[in-house]
């Protein structure tokens, strides 16, 4: 469990000491794990299709074309040269945003609002880890 990306009132100061230790018994439970068996994950199937807002970063005009953003996307999603996101490539992490070295990257600010009112109920609660193994 993380501090959110780009909505830092959730899950803020996370993980903390309560979840290093917890993700410490995990490291125990993984290296204990004595069979092969598939994890079972929870969650409805078929699974619903993904609808999601456009959530897609872009750099601002202080950006310093480091391009420390194209080293991190995990999707390969931004230009090289204008360190623009492909929106059908990015998968709205906001890993770009969070390292930018120049707090550069941002996503429409009306569309964020929307997501952390969206988000609201069910992420003002503490939530746990969990381990699937
Ligand atoms: S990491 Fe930030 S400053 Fe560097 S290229 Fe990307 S958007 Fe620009
Ligand atoms: S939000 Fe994630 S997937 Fe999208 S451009 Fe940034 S790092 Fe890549």
């Amino acid at each position: 469990m993380a501090e959110h990306s780009i909505l830092p009132e959730y899950a803020s100061g996370r993980p903390d000491n309560q979840d290093k230790e917890v993700l410490l018994s995990f490291a125990d439970d993984i290296k204990n794990k004595n069979s092969n068996n598939e994890p079972k994950f929870p969650g409805n199937r078929p699974y619903k299709k993904l609808s999601s807002m456009p959530l897609i970063p872009k750099p601002g005009s202080n950006c310093r074309k480091c391009g420390y953003c194209v080293t991190v996307c995990p999707v390969g999603a931004i230009d090289p040269q204008t360190f623009k996101s492909d929106k059908s490539k990015c998968i709205t992490c906001m890993r770009c945003i969070k390292v930018c070295p120049a707090n550069s990257r941002k996503v429409n600010k009306l569309l964020t609002k929307a997501a952390g009112l969206a988000l609201k109920k069910s992420a003002s609660v503490r939530k746990e880890n969990e381990l699937f193994i």
